[in-house]
Protein backbone atom coordinates (compact mmCIF):
# COMPACT_ATOMS: atom_id res chain seq x y z
CA UNK A 1 0.00 0.00 0.00
CA UNK A 2 0.95 3.94 -0.51
CA UNK A 3 3.37 5.44 2.13
CA UNK A 4 1.52 8.38 3.25
CA UNK A 5 4.14 10.76 3.02
CA UNK A 6 3.76 10.32 -0.66
CA UNK A 7 1.21 12.18 -2.23
CA UNK A 8 -1.30 10.14 -4.55
CA UNK A 9 -1.37 12.97 -6.90
CA UNK A 10 0.07 16.23 -7.79
CA UNK A 11 -1.53 18.21 -10.23
CA UNK A 12 0.63 21.02 -11.82
CA UNK A 13 -1.59 24.14 -12.97
CA UNK A 14 -5.20 25.77 -12.22
CA UNK A 15 -6.95 26.40 -15.29
CA UNK A 16 -9.68 24.41 -16.85
CA UNK A 17 -6.96 21.40 -17.18
CA UNK A 18 -6.02 21.33 -13.75
CA UNK A 19 -9.50 22.30 -11.47
CA UNK A 20 -11.09 19.37 -13.82
CA UNK A 21 -8.71 17.08 -12.95
CA UNK A 22 -8.57 17.86 -9.38
CA UNK A 23 -12.41 17.84 -9.39
CA UNK A 24 -12.51 13.99 -10.77
CA UNK A 25 -9.47 13.22 -8.75
CA UNK A 26 -10.99 14.63 -5.22
CA UNK A 27 -14.24 12.69 -5.92
CA UNK A 28 -12.46 9.47 -6.58
CA UNK A 29 -10.62 9.71 -3.09
CA UNK A 30 -6.78 10.76 -4.86
CA UNK A 31 -5.99 13.21 -2.35
CA UNK A 32 -5.51 15.64 -5.43
CA UNK A 33 -3.03 18.21 -4.23
CA UNK A 34 -2.88 21.17 -6.81
CA UNK A 35 0.04 23.65 -7.24
CA UNK A 36 -1.35 26.80 -8.57
CA UNK A 37 1.18 28.52 -9.77
CA UNK A 38 2.57 32.03 -9.18
CA UNK A 39 2.35 35.28 -11.27
CA UNK A 40 5.08 35.22 -13.72
CA UNK A 41 5.80 35.76 -17.49
CA UNK A 42 7.29 32.92 -19.91
CA UNK A 43 7.50 34.88 -21.87
CA UNK A 44 3.74 35.95 -21.42
CA UNK A 45 2.06 36.43 -18.71
CA UNK A 46 0.71 33.19 -16.47
CA UNK A 47 -1.22 33.52 -13.58
CA UNK A 48 -3.37 30.97 -11.57
CA UNK A 49 -6.31 30.25 -12.97
CA UNK A 50 -4.33 30.18 -16.66
CA UNK A 51 -5.09 32.01 -19.76
CA UNK A 52 -8.67 32.66 -19.19
CA UNK A 53 -7.70 35.05 -16.50
CA UNK A 54 -6.53 37.84 -19.06
CA UNK A 55 -9.78 37.28 -20.78
CA UNK A 56 -13.21 38.78 -20.11
CA UNK A 57 -16.25 37.15 -22.12
CA UNK A 58 -16.31 33.33 -22.27
CA UNK A 59 -19.03 32.74 -24.60
CA UNK A 60 -18.55 29.26 -25.81
CA UNK A 61 -18.24 27.45 -23.20
CA UNK A 62 -21.58 25.31 -22.74
CA UNK A 63 -23.61 25.82 -19.60
CA UNK A 64 -22.83 29.48 -19.43
CA UNK A 65 -25.69 31.02 -21.65
CA UNK A 66 -25.38 34.05 -20.65
CA UNK A 67 -21.78 33.90 -21.12
CA UNK A 68 -19.32 34.67 -18.03
CA UNK A 69 -16.20 36.78 -17.10
CA UNK A 70 -12.96 34.21 -17.78
CA UNK A 71 -11.87 35.07 -14.27
CA UNK A 72 -15.14 34.06 -12.63
CA UNK A 73 -15.17 31.19 -14.34
CA UNK A 74 -12.17 29.81 -13.06
CA UNK A 75 -13.14 30.84 -9.71
CA UNK A 76 -15.69 28.60 -9.93
CA UNK A 77 -13.71 25.84 -11.21
CA UNK A 78 -11.70 25.89 -8.25
CA UNK A 79 -15.07 26.19 -5.75
CA UNK A 80 -16.09 23.38 -7.07
CA UNK A 81 -12.68 21.37 -6.85
CA UNK A 82 -12.36 22.66 -2.84
CA UNK A 83 -15.70 21.01 -2.26
CA UNK A 84 -14.64 18.07 -2.71
CA UNK A 85 -11.09 18.03 -0.30
CA UNK A 86 -8.62 19.45 -3.08
CA UNK A 87 -5.61 20.75 -1.29
CA UNK A 88 -4.38 23.86 -2.83
CA UNK A 89 -0.62 24.60 -2.48
CA UNK A 90 0.32 29.12 -4.02
CA UNK A 91 3.47 27.61 -5.40
CA UNK A 92 5.55 26.92 -8.61
CA UNK A 93 6.52 23.39 -9.47
CA UNK A 94 9.88 25.11 -10.59
CA UNK A 95 12.20 21.24 -11.36
CA UNK A 96 10.82 17.50 -11.63
CA UNK A 97 12.59 14.18 -11.39
CA UNK A 98 10.64 11.73 -13.05
CA UNK A 99 13.66 9.39 -13.26
CA UNK A 100 12.81 7.34 -9.64
CA UNK A 101 9.52 6.37 -8.09
CA UNK A 102 7.65 7.68 -6.45
CA UNK A 103 7.95 11.02 -8.48
CA UNK A 104 10.22 13.81 -7.17
CA UNK A 105 8.91 17.45 -7.61
CA UNK A 106 10.79 21.09 -6.30
CA UNK A 107 8.64 23.70 -5.36
CA UNK A 108 9.35 27.06 -5.81
CA UNK A 109 10.08 27.49 -1.71
CA UNK A 110 12.54 24.82 -2.09
CA UNK A 111 10.58 22.49 -0.73
CA UNK A 112 10.71 18.72 -1.97
CA UNK A 113 7.91 16.67 -2.38
CA UNK A 114 6.89 13.23 -3.70
CA UNK A 115 4.27 12.04 -5.69
CA UNK A 116 3.10 8.39 -6.83
CA UNK A 117 1.24 10.09 -10.05
CA UNK A 118 1.86 14.02 -11.47
CA UNK A 119 -0.51 15.68 -13.74
CA UNK A 120 0.70 18.52 -15.82
CA UNK A 121 -1.48 20.94 -16.91
CA UNK A 122 0.77 24.35 -17.05
CA UNK A 123 -0.86 25.38 -20.23
CA UNK A 124 0.39 27.40 -23.53
CA UNK A 125 0.80 31.05 -22.99
CA UNK A 126 -0.07 32.90 -26.01
CA UNK A 127 2.89 35.27 -27.23
CA UNK A 128 1.73 39.14 -27.15
CA UNK A 129 3.74 42.06 -28.65
CA UNK A 130 4.71 42.69 -24.82
CA UNK A 131 2.96 46.06 -25.07
CA UNK A 132 1.83 48.15 -22.34
CA UNK A 133 -0.98 49.59 -23.97
CA UNK A 134 -1.69 46.24 -25.92
CA UNK A 135 -1.76 44.14 -22.58
CA UNK A 136 -3.69 46.60 -20.78
CA UNK A 137 -6.40 47.00 -23.11
CA UNK A 138 -6.32 42.71 -23.29
CA UNK A 139 -6.87 42.50 -19.53
CA UNK A 140 -9.43 45.37 -19.28
CA UNK A 141 -11.76 43.72 -22.16
CA UNK A 142 -10.89 46.60 -24.19
CA UNK A 143 -10.58 44.87 -28.02
CA UNK A 144 -7.16 43.37 -27.72
CA UNK A 145 -7.02 39.30 -27.41
CA UNK A 146 -4.97 36.76 -28.65
CA UNK A 147 -7.63 34.41 -29.55
CA UNK A 148 -9.83 35.26 -32.37
CA UNK A 149 -11.77 31.73 -32.47
CA UNK A 150 -12.67 32.47 -29.00
CA UNK A 151 -13.70 36.71 -28.89
CA UNK A 152 -13.71 37.43 -32.57
CA UNK A 153 -17.76 36.41 -32.33
CA UNK A 154 -18.36 38.71 -29.32
CA UNK A 155 -20.75 41.91 -30.21
CA UNK A 156 -18.11 44.29 -30.09
CA UNK A 157 -16.26 43.52 -33.02
CA UNK A 158 -18.68 42.67 -35.12
CA UNK A 159 -19.20 44.82 -38.72
CA UNK A 160 -16.03 46.77 -37.59
CA UNK A 161 -12.85 47.05 -38.99
CA UNK A 162 -10.17 44.52 -37.19
CA UNK A 163 -6.43 43.39 -37.69
CA UNK A 164 -4.53 40.25 -36.94
CA UNK A 165 -0.90 40.56 -36.12
CA UNK A 166 1.32 37.53 -37.65
CA UNK A 167 2.24 35.61 -41.00
CA UNK A 168 1.83 32.06 -40.29
CA UNK A 169 -0.72 29.15 -40.85
CA UNK A 170 -2.52 30.37 -37.68
CA UNK A 171 -2.41 33.85 -38.17
CA UNK A 172 -4.14 33.27 -41.26
CA UNK A 173 -6.68 30.74 -39.63
CA UNK A 174 -7.62 33.66 -37.44
CA UNK A 175 -7.74 36.05 -39.95
CA UNK A 176 -9.64 33.75 -42.24
CA UNK A 177 -12.31 33.24 -39.02
CA UNK A 178 -12.42 36.96 -38.44
CA UNK A 179 -13.24 37.84 -42.08
CA UNK A 180 -16.94 36.20 -41.02
CA UNK A 181 -17.90 39.19 -38.91
CA UNK A 182 -15.59 42.07 -39.63
CA UNK A 183 -15.88 44.94 -41.94
CA UNK A 184 -12.62 44.65 -43.06
CA UNK A 185 -9.97 42.30 -41.64
CA UNK A 186 -5.84 43.70 -41.98
CA UNK A 187 -3.34 41.00 -41.54
CA UNK A 188 -0.51 43.34 -40.16
CA UNK A 189 2.64 41.34 -41.52
CA UNK A 190 6.28 42.32 -40.74
CA UNK A 191 7.41 41.15 -44.28
CA UNK A 192 7.21 41.13 -47.61
CA UNK A 193 6.07 37.35 -48.10
CA UNK A 194 3.68 34.91 -45.45
CA UNK A 195 5.09 31.94 -43.77
CA UNK A 196 2.01 30.46 -44.24
CA UNK A 197 1.13 27.58 -46.15
CA UNK A 198 -0.71 28.68 -49.81
CA UNK A 199 -3.48 27.02 -49.05
CA UNK A 200 -4.32 29.02 -46.25
CA UNK A 201 -3.11 32.30 -48.16
CA UNK A 202 -5.71 32.11 -50.46
CA UNK A 203 -8.28 31.26 -47.87
CA UNK A 204 -7.88 34.47 -46.91
CA UNK A 205 -6.46 36.98 -49.94
CA UNK A 206 -9.87 35.46 -51.87
CA UNK A 207 -11.73 37.39 -48.78
CA UNK A 208 -13.24 40.54 -50.21
CA UNK A 209 -12.79 41.96 -46.78
CA UNK A 210 -9.46 40.77 -46.49
CA UNK A 211 -6.21 42.87 -46.78
CA UNK A 212 -2.91 42.54 -46.17
CA UNK A 213 -0.46 45.38 -44.83
CA UNK A 214 2.58 43.98 -45.74
CA UNK A 215 6.03 45.52 -44.24
CA UNK A 216 4.24 46.33 -41.25
CA UNK A 217 5.13 46.21 -37.47
CA UNK A 218 2.98 47.79 -34.56
CA UNK A 219 4.67 49.56 -32.65
CA UNK A 220 1.63 51.07 -30.19
CA UNK A 221 -1.75 50.26 -29.62
CA UNK A 222 -4.15 53.43 -29.16
CA UNK A 223 -7.34 54.13 -26.87
CA UNK A 224 -8.30 54.79 -23.52
CA UNK A 225 -10.94 51.87 -22.65
CA UNK A 226 -11.08 50.93 -25.95
CA UNK A 227 -9.09 50.28 -28.50
CA UNK A 228 -9.28 53.11 -31.44
CA UNK A 229 -6.36 51.81 -33.59
CA UNK A 230 -3.12 50.84 -33.54
CA UNK A 231 0.19 53.17 -34.25
CA UNK A 232 2.56 51.30 -37.47
CA UNK A 233 5.67 51.21 -39.02
CA UNK A 234 7.01 50.15 -41.96
CA UNK A 235 10.34 48.00 -41.66
CA UNK A 236 11.77 49.21 -45.29
CA UNK A 237 11.18 52.98 -44.69
CA UNK A 238 10.55 53.70 -40.86
CA UNK A 239 7.46 55.77 -42.10
CA UNK A 240 4.86 55.72 -39.36
CA UNK A 241 0.78 55.68 -40.06
CA UNK A 242 -2.05 55.10 -38.01
CA UNK A 243 -4.74 52.59 -38.44
CA UNK A 244 -8.28 52.58 -37.05
CA UNK A 245 -9.70 49.48 -35.61
CA UNK A 246 -11.97 48.46 -33.41
CA UNK A 247 -9.94 44.96 -32.54
CA UNK A 248 -6.76 43.98 -32.19
CA UNK A 249 -6.02 40.14 -32.24
CA UNK A 250 -2.45 39.00 -31.76
CA UNK A 251 -1.36 35.63 -33.59
CA UNK A 252 2.46 35.35 -32.80
CA UNK A 253 2.37 31.76 -31.65
CA UNK A 254 2.04 30.09 -28.58
CA UNK A 255 4.62 28.92 -25.71
CA UNK A 256 3.95 26.00 -23.62
CA UNK A 257 4.79 26.46 -20.37
CA UNK A 258 7.48 23.48 -20.17
CA UNK A 259 10.67 24.88 -19.48
CA UNK A 260 10.66 23.73 -15.82
CA UNK A 261 10.41 19.98 -17.34
CA UNK A 262 13.19 20.58 -19.52
CA UNK A 263 15.31 18.10 -17.12
CA UNK A 264 12.04 15.86 -15.95
CA UNK A 265 12.91 13.25 -18.91
CA UNK A 266 9.49 13.90 -20.22
CA UNK A 267 9.18 13.38 -24.29
CA UNK A 268 8.52 16.80 -25.95
CA UNK A 269 7.45 17.24 -29.62
CA UNK A 270 8.68 19.43 -32.55
CA UNK A 271 6.77 22.01 -31.15
CA UNK A 272 7.72 21.89 -27.62
CA UNK A 273 4.23 20.23 -26.30
CA UNK A 274 4.17 17.44 -23.91
CA UNK A 275 4.22 14.06 -26.44
CA UNK A 276 1.17 11.56 -25.57
CA UNK A 277 1.35 8.14 -25.93
CA UNK A 278 -1.72 6.15 -27.35
CA UNK A 279 -3.97 6.49 -24.12
CA UNK A 280 -5.65 9.68 -23.73
CA UNK A 281 -3.31 11.66 -21.20
CA UNK A 282 -0.11 9.18 -20.64
CA UNK A 283 2.81 10.48 -21.41
CA UNK A 284 6.35 8.51 -21.62
CA UNK A 285 6.94 8.10 -18.04
CA UNK A 286 4.43 6.00 -16.06
CA UNK A 287 2.72 8.11 -13.34
CA UNK A 288 3.17 11.12 -15.29
CA UNK A 289 0.39 12.44 -16.87
CA UNK A 290 -0.76 15.91 -19.16
CA UNK A 291 -3.92 17.57 -20.28
CA UNK A 292 -4.95 20.60 -21.64
CA UNK A 293 -2.91 23.10 -23.92
CA UNK A 294 0.59 21.97 -22.52
CA UNK A 295 -0.11 18.62 -24.54
CA UNK A 296 -2.18 20.09 -27.53
CA UNK A 297 -1.02 22.43 -29.99
CA UNK A 298 -4.27 22.06 -31.90
CA UNK A 299 -7.07 22.91 -30.18
CA UNK A 300 -6.25 25.03 -27.16
CA UNK A 301 -9.99 25.80 -25.78
CA UNK A 302 -11.22 25.51 -22.40
CA UNK A 303 -14.02 22.99 -23.22
CA UNK A 304 -10.85 20.59 -24.49
CA UNK A 305 -8.43 20.97 -21.95
CA UNK A 306 -10.83 20.65 -19.38
CA UNK A 307 -11.92 17.17 -21.03
CA UNK A 308 -8.50 16.49 -21.02
CA UNK A 309 -7.88 17.14 -17.07
CA UNK A 310 -10.81 14.62 -16.97
CA UNK A 311 -9.18 12.16 -19.15
CA UNK A 312 -6.14 12.51 -16.88
CA UNK A 313 -7.74 12.06 -13.55
CA UNK A 314 -9.34 8.86 -14.83
CA UNK A 315 -6.34 7.46 -16.54
CA UNK A 316 -4.83 8.33 -12.72
CA UNK A 317 -7.04 6.49 -11.23
CA UNK A 318 -6.68 3.50 -13.60
CA UNK A 319 -3.02 3.50 -13.06
CA UNK A 320 -3.02 3.98 -9.42
CA UNK A 321 -5.24 1.04 -9.12
CA UNK A 322 -3.73 -1.25 -11.52
CA UNK A 323 0.32 -0.49 -9.24
CA UNK A 324 -2.06 -1.32 -5.89
CA UNK A 325 -1.22 2.11 -4.38
CA UNK A 326 -4.86 2.96 -4.03
C1 LIG B 1 -7.00 36.12 -24.59
C2 LIG B 1 -7.52 34.70 -24.56
C3 LIG B 1 -8.88 34.49 -24.60
C4 LIG B 1 -9.37 33.19 -24.58
N1 LIG B 1 -10.72 33.02 -24.62
C5 LIG B 1 -11.23 31.76 -24.63
C6 LIG B 1 -12.63 31.54 -24.72
O1 LIG B 1 -13.42 32.50 -24.79
N2 LIG B 1 -13.06 30.26 -24.72
C7 LIG B 1 -12.21 29.18 -24.68
O2 LIG B 1 -12.67 28.04 -24.69
N3 LIG B 1 -10.88 29.36 -24.61
C8 LIG B 1 -10.37 30.62 -24.58
N4 LIG B 1 -9.02 30.80 -24.54
C9 LIG B 1 -8.15 29.61 -24.49
C10 LIG B 1 -8.12 29.05 -23.05
O3 LIG B 1 -7.77 30.09 -22.18
C11 LIG B 1 -7.13 27.91 -22.95
O4 LIG B 1 -7.39 26.94 -23.93
C12 LIG B 1 -7.23 27.23 -21.57
O5 LIG B 1 -7.04 28.18 -20.55
C13 LIG B 1 -6.19 26.12 -21.42
O6 LIG B 1 -6.33 25.55 -20.16
P1 LIG B 1 -5.14 24.79 -19.45
O7 LIG B 1 -5.66 24.36 -18.12
O8 LIG B 1 -4.55 23.79 -20.34
O9 LIG B 1 -3.98 25.88 -19.25
P2 LIG B 1 -4.01 27.34 -18.61
O10 LIG B 1 -5.37 27.88 -18.52
O11 LIG B 1 -3.01 28.12 -19.38
O12 LIG B 1 -3.46 27.12 -17.12
C14 LIG B 1 -2.12 26.84 -16.88
C15 LIG B 1 -1.90 26.85 -15.37
O13 LIG B 1 -0.62 26.35 -15.08
C16 LIG B 1 -0.04 27.13 -14.03
N5 LIG B 1 1.40 26.95 -14.11
C17 LIG B 1 2.23 27.23 -15.16
N6 LIG B 1 3.50 26.89 -14.85
C18 LIG B 1 3.45 26.37 -13.58
C19 LIG B 1 4.45 25.84 -12.70
N7 LIG B 1 5.72 25.74 -13.07
N8 LIG B 1 4.06 25.40 -11.48
C20 LIG B 1 2.75 25.47 -11.09
N9 LIG B 1 1.76 25.97 -11.90
C21 LIG B 1 2.13 26.41 -13.12
C22 LIG B 1 -0.55 28.53 -14.30
O14 LIG B 1 -0.46 29.32 -13.14
C23 LIG B 1 -1.98 28.22 -14.71
O15 LIG B 1 -2.75 28.07 -13.54
C24 LIG B 1 -8.49 32.08 -24.53
C25 LIG B 1 -7.11 32.30 -24.47
C26 LIG B 1 -6.61 33.60 -24.49
C27 LIG B 1 -5.13 33.82 -24.43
Amino acid sequence: MSDPSVHKLVIIGSGPAGWTAAIYAARAQLDPVVYIGVPKQDPGPILPGGQLMLTTDVENYPGFPDGIAGPEMMDQFQQQALRFGTKIVGQDIVRCDFSTTPLTLYTSKDEVIKAHAVIVATGATANWLGQENEMRLARSGGGVSACAVCDGALPMFRDQPLAVVGGGDSALEEAHHLTKFASTVYLIHRRDELRGSKIMRERFTSKPNAEVLWNKVVVDVLGDEKITGVLLEDTKTGEQSELTLKGLFIAIGHTPTTRFLQDSGLAFDDKGYIKLETRASTTNIPGVFAAGDVADANYRQAITAAGMGCQAALDVEHWLGDQNLI
